[in-house]
């Protein structure tokens, strides 16, 4: 076992606190990862406060995590000591389920194993990113291409892979209207990822608080769903609607903005049941889906792709000992976009 520092919840209340936690010896499939950045993701303050379930406290959060390869064990064939990297929101699953074996690990048979909160091979709980290492089967690690800003890199093992897969899965491009749902860490990853596949892409936000940010990010159109006119305007309008909103929702209000064939994909959800008029999906034989995350291979796909065409997210760096007011920030929608922590912090605190 090799110690690291780390920044931990004690409890669901209570803010987190520095210390250190262990990281399981190098297996012969493991890489061990000196994590240089950590994300910030709404899951983790979810996670955290009990919303989605008990915690077993303490707990060390983060699934968006950047970093450099620091040792590898003897039959790790695809990384090297030196590499950039990266870790999203899992770090195993069974490899042979029918989805495992398709390279759809998010939707393993078994449950995949969550990069923290998750039951680790040897039965302990998975401790995740605001660490400053860690140590991961080599099938669950991603490279960091070089034209990615390396602290830039982490957001994109979630925010950006959650809304790249549902945007190829329902074939988001040239001649194709997608609406993105909510301007946050997710959405305007969906914006950027879904301007660089050419389709036109429209910001379903509030306000208008956010409008030149989301032009800037490459939206044809923004409108805010405050004003009732908006919904009149754009009826029977769109191919793909990507709902990033993790509260509750008009579902019906929005599937009424689909045109023919359309579909509304959530990726973000409320954790109560949300209602439905099943007529409203009779019109324009429309389809309302949701997707998780994405498999291991797409986010390989994904972050070549982000670096091809440029994208990045809009990230602002902090320091460990800033991470309590981060989340209070986050839970307040006041952050552009994406918190990612400096772990090299965290030596300090
Ligand atoms: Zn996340
Ligand atoms: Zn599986």
């Amino acid at each position: 076992m090799t110690s690291v520092r780390a920044y931990t919840a004690t409890s669901a209340a209570g803010p987190l606190a520095p210390g250190v936690i262990e990281r399981r010896d190098v297996g012969p499939k493991d890489v061990r990862i000196d994590i240089h950045w950590a994300g910030i993701c709404h899951s983790d303050i979810h996670t955290v406060r009990g919303d989605w379930g008990p915690v077993p406290y303490p707990l060390t959060v983060g699934h968006e995590i950047a970093g450099v390869v620091a040792e590898v064990g003897p039959e790790v064939t695809r990384y090297r000591v030196g590499d950039r990297v990266g870790v999203g929101c899992m770090v195993d699953s069974c490899r042979e389920c029918d989805n495992c074996r398709a390279g759809r690990e998010q939707y393993c048979l078994a449950g995949f194993t969550d990069t923290y909160n998750g039951t680790d091979r040897d039965g302990g709980v998975t401790q995740g990113g605001y660490a400053t290492g860690i140590v991961v089967d080599e099938h669950f690690v991603l490279r960091v291409p070089e034209a990615i800003p390396f602290e830039k890199a982490a957001p994109l093992l979630c925010a950006g892979i959650t809304t790249y897969s549902p945007l190829r899965r329902w074939n988001a491009g040239p001649g194709k209207k997608v609406a993105v749902v909510g301007m946050g860490g997710l959405g305007h990853m969906a914006v950027k990822i879904a301007h660089a596949m050419r389709a036109e892409v429209t910001v379903l936000s509030q306000t208008l608080g956010k409008r030149e940010d989301g032009l800037r990010f490459g939206a044809d159109h923004y409108y805010a769903t405050s004003d009732p006119t908006t919904f009149k305007r754009l009826a029977n309008t769109f191919d793909l609607i990507i709902n990033t909103v993790s509260a509750p929702l008009d579902l019906d209000a929005y599937l009424a903005l689909l045109s023919f064939g359309g579909t509304i994909v959530s990726v973000g959800a409320p954790p109560e049941a949300v209602p439905v008029t099943l007529f409203t999906l009779f019109e324009n034989q429309r389809s309302f889906a949701g997707s998780k995350i994405g498999g291991i291979a797409e986010t390989q796909e994904m972050l070549d792709f982000c670096a091809e065409h440029g994208i990045a997210p809009e990230v602002e760096i902090i320091p460990a000992e800033r991470i309590n007011e981060a989340w209070e920030r986050v839970l307040s929608s006041d952050v552009r976009y994406r918190f990612v922590i400096d772990t090299a912090t965290l030596d300090a605190a």
